[in-house]
């Protein structure tokens, strides 16, 4: 009997907050009713420092528009605990911190599909999977039966064994946790493509994301040019 994770994290850069990523948070919080989510924005996440490029927008706007996306959702919060941490961070050591502070419990952590495509390529991959679950949200065209044998091999490749539920869409781990695979598509819509369309015209990326992150975007300005 797999004991279904209580805190969830979903973290990224969040530049800006969008419907694909409210979408993944909907999508989670009805599949586990009893889990707290906790989003958390990347302070400098790592694939930005190797490529020697900033992220543009200030960390306290990032996390800003987070928190009106997520205004009064119930089981969902948001941290800044990464700007306490050392740049640029891994997620390993994020959980590492949570699992600290959180004794006891079951952690999981939520990421899309493109990443965990690239999963085994992120800092000390393995010591995540041992702190915690992974939840794994489709994208484009990365979803269903596919995705769950994405990962099966991602989590065998990393050397643990597993135990393959194709009735629950979920990958046992050999130690404990597993790889939950979402069934359910969030919104088709990623940040670098708004930051584009927003240089060009506002107007075209209202659907895109929540009126709150909207106004927030135009009262500063963000992504004009
Ligand atoms: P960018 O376009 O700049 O790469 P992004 O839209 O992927 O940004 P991030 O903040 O980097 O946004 O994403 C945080 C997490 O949310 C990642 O794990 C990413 O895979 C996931 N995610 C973002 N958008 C979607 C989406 N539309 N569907 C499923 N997962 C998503």
């Amino acid at each position: 009997m797999v004991a279904d994770p209580n805190i969830i994290y979903f973290g990224g850069a969040f530049d800006p907050v969008h419907r694909g990523h409210m979408d993944s948070v909907q999508i989670v919080r009805e599949f586990f009713p009893n889990a707290k989510i906790t989003v958390v924005p990347g302070f400098l996440p790592p694939r930005n420092a190797n490529e020697q490029k900033s992220i543009a927008t200030p960390f306290v706007d990032r996390v800003a528009m987070v928190v009106v996306a997520f205004d009064e959702w119930a089981q969902v919060d948001v941290s800044s605990v990464e700007e306490e941490l050392k740049t640029p961070n891994y997620t390993y050591l994020t959980l590492e911190k949570f699992s600290q502070e959180n004794p006891g419990s079951r952690l999981a952590w939520m990421i899309g599909a493109d990443q965990l495509q690239s999963f085994p390529t992120w800092r000390n991959p393995r010591r995540i999977l041992e702190l915690a679950s992974l939840v794994v949200l489709p994208r484009l065209s990365l979803a269903g039966g596919d995705l769950l044998e994405m990962a099966t091999h991602v989590a065998s490749s990393l050397g643990f064994g597993t135990t393959v539920d194709k009735d629950n869409f979920r990958v046992d781990l050999d130690g404990g946790g597993s790889i939950y695979v979402m069934k359910r598509m969030p919104q088709s819509v990623s940040s670098s493509e708004i930051r584009k369309l927003a240089t060009k015209n506002l107007k075209e990326i209202e659907t895109m994301v929540a009126p709150a992150v909207m106004d927030y975007i135009s009262d500063l300005g963000l992504y004009q040019n």
